[in-house]
């Protein structure tokens, strides 16, 4: 049976020029580098790939996935039984300019398309600067920092559940903080922003302030998947804030540490296990709540 899903896959990919790897290291696909083993990671060249891998997947009873860059993911540390689309390659990392606006393949990185923009004098994504995101697992987790995604959102194209590559429109997406009403059956393939004329250097100012200010603030060079909890609603003190007066920066366990830098930050200092991140998460939680009856809610999502 898996050798038959095997044998299929790599004939589709053959067939479209896409890129199919068996029994991957899960510490390959994330920002946290943790996790096991995952039975394929598929990447597709075009969305009628996408579609074909998909569809056969789904006849055969085959879990599949998709990632961007695992920037907001924990992976299991044992096996997982299961294909995941990471959209890399081809059409999905395209980028082109019509005026004001920008189109971009759902694995576009949040990095090239806020310097291709501001190279062309163009300005509306440079806040996001400093976010290790593809534009697919952005618009899905409606990720921002000083701007945020959906700010210059104008459409996006998804595979759906029926196989079909559909346009949805901004105005029927319900964006909330840190989510999107989009959920877990469609696929973004693109995404089309419309930005503001500005002055080339005005734009690379704004990313350099921005960058620079989020360094000093958080630990962007370190193995981490950024914030864990979402900061709590209607409360004074941020997730990390809280964190903190609960006493609870450096604190390890194995090779997972909570930052110095930013209490809301758990970073993988060597070669921590995805348990051991989950142990901290949890120790985290039951401090918070004991300490300041507060629920943190995780912003990360476990795999
Ligand atoms: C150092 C650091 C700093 C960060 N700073 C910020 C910040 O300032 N603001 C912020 O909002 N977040 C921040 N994050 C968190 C993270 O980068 C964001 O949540 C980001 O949007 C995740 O993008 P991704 O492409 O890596 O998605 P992934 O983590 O790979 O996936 C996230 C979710 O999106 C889904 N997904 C991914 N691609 C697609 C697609 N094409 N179609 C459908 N579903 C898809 C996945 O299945 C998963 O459910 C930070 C993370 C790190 C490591």
């Amino acid at each position: 049976m898996k050798d038959n899903i095997k044998k299929t896959l790599k004939e589709i990919s053959d067939k479209f020029g896409g890129k199919v790897e068996f029994e991957y290291q899960l510490s390959r696909c994330n920002t946290m580098k943790t996790g096991g083993s995952v039975f394929a990671v598929y990447m597709p060249q075009n969305f009628e790939e996408m579609i074909e891998a998909k569809r056969f997947l789904d006849s055969a009873g085959m879990k599949t996935g998709v990632i961007g860059r695992g920037s907001n993911v924990l992976m299991p540390d044992g096996y997982l039984d299961k294909v995941i689309f990471i959209l890399n390659r081809g059409d999905f990392r395209e980028i082109a300019f019509d005026g004001t606006k920008v189109f971009a393949g759902g694995g576009v990185w949040l990095e090239e398309l806020i310097a291709r923009s501001s190279k062309q004098g163009l300005s509306g994504l440079e806040g996001l600067v400093g976010i290790p995101a593809t534009v697919g697992g952005a618009v899905i987790t409606n990720a921002g920092y000083k701007d945020i995604i959906s700010g210059n959102l104008i459409k996006i194209n998804v595979i759906d559940e029926f196989y079909k590559k559909v346009e949805i429109d901004k105005k029927d997406i319900i964006f909330g903080y840190h989510c999107s009403s989009l959920g877990k059956d469609r696929i973004i393939i693109s995404a089309e922003f419309q930005l503001t004329r500005c002055n080339e250097i005005d734009a690379k100012k704004k990313i350099e302030t921005c960058f620079s200010e989020k360094i000093k603030k958080q630990p962007l060079n370190e193995k981490t998947l950024g914030c864990i909890f979402k900061n709590p609603e209607a409360h004074k003190f941020s997730a990390g804030e809280l964190i903190e007066l609960a006493g609870m920066k450096n604190k390890k366990c194995g090779d997972a540490i909570i930052s110095n830098k930013h209490a809301n930050f758990i970073v993988n200092a060597g070669s921590a296990r995805s348990s051991d991140i989950v142990s901290l998460i949890e120790d985290v939680k039951g401090r918070v709540k004991k300490e300041f009856a507060v629920e943190l809610e995780p912003e990360i999502e476990i795999w």
